[in-house]
């Protein structure tokens, strides 16, 4: 994609061509982000104006009826809740992308807040969560409430995508120079050709499976933005039918941050 800007000094002609090529892929993305975005808020959307029109006539009436109703329509409304909570996480990071982290974090404790959290709410899948953490790993320099997120995304998918009754391991060690955290499952594995484009916003494997289990198409796209913006490197290895392990690492912190 070529812009050409034709101008004239003294005797000349000057024919200017500038590369409009990247412009032109930002521009597309975004477009293709509002559709996206906009598809997926529309479909639950108008599925609970459905059930609220019959709701609204005879069959509203009968309890059975209405109770089944309303248990779809609030599956529904929370399906919308999550994709709303990760399209402004999303926006969020992205604003603070020039602003780096500044906390002192210790991962460790952090792997066991958030193992804690899944565990308030599902105690059965948390049991699943194992971790393998090394005693001498260095805190790294971080945003909190970021890093939380990026756990709380990377064993969500590990318990989503993984075999029933298959641990999830959670393994936190020293490499490097650099604090590596994985998150490893026993799942369905991906196939290769999809690796590269799993941190796309709404790019899904199986997008039915997806919306089953929950998942907005989000999840792995907002964890890139926050290994980036925490200058670290995210990279997912899989195999059909053995499972995935995501793997983080993150550059330790020096000792100019203090602020706990
Ligand atoms: P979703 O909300 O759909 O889980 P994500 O951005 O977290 O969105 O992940 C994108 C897609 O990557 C998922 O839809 C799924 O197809 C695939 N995926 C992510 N994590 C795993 C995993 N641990 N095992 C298998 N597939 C995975």
């Amino acid at each position: 994609r070529w812009e050409m800007r034709v101008g004239v000094a003294g005797p000349f002609r000057i024919v200017q061509l500038i590369d409009r090529t990247g412009a032109y892929a930002a521009e597309q993305m975004r477009i293709d982000f509002v559709a996206n975005a906009s598809h997926e808020l529309r479909t639950p959307l108008a599925s609970i104006l459905g059930f609220i029109e019959t709701l609204s006539d005879e069959a509203g009436a009968d309890p059975g009826v209405r109770g089944r109703f309303l248990k779809v329509m609030f599956d529904e409304a929370r399906r919308m809740q999550r994709l709303v909570e990760d399209l402004i996480s999303l926006s969020r990071i992205e604003a603070e992308k020039h602003r780096l982290p500044d906390e002192r974090i210790d991962m460790a404790e952090l792997v066991e807040v958030v193992r804690a959290d899944i565990a308030a709410t599902d105690a059965e899948r948390a049991r699943a969560v194992i971790t393998a953490i090394e005693s001498d790993v260095p805190a790294v320099c971080g945003d909190e409430a970021r890093l939380s997120q990026m756990l709380h995304n990377l064993i969500g998918n590990a318990l989503k995508y993984g075999r029933p009754g298959t641990p999830v391991t959670v393994s936190l060690r020293r490499e490097g120079g650099m604090v590596r955290l994985s998150v490893a499952d026993e799942g369905e594995g991906i196939a290769p050709e999809h690796i590269p484009r799993l941190t796309e916003r709404f790019y899904r494997v199986d997008a039915g499976r997806s919306r089953m289990a929950g998942g907005t198409g989000l999840g792995l796209a907002i964890v890139k933005h926050i290994v980036e913006r925490h200058r670290g490197r995210l990279d997912i290895a899989s195999k059909l039918g053995v499972g995935t392990t995501v793997t983080v690492l993150l550059p330790p912190a020096t000792d100019a941050v203090t602020k706990a």
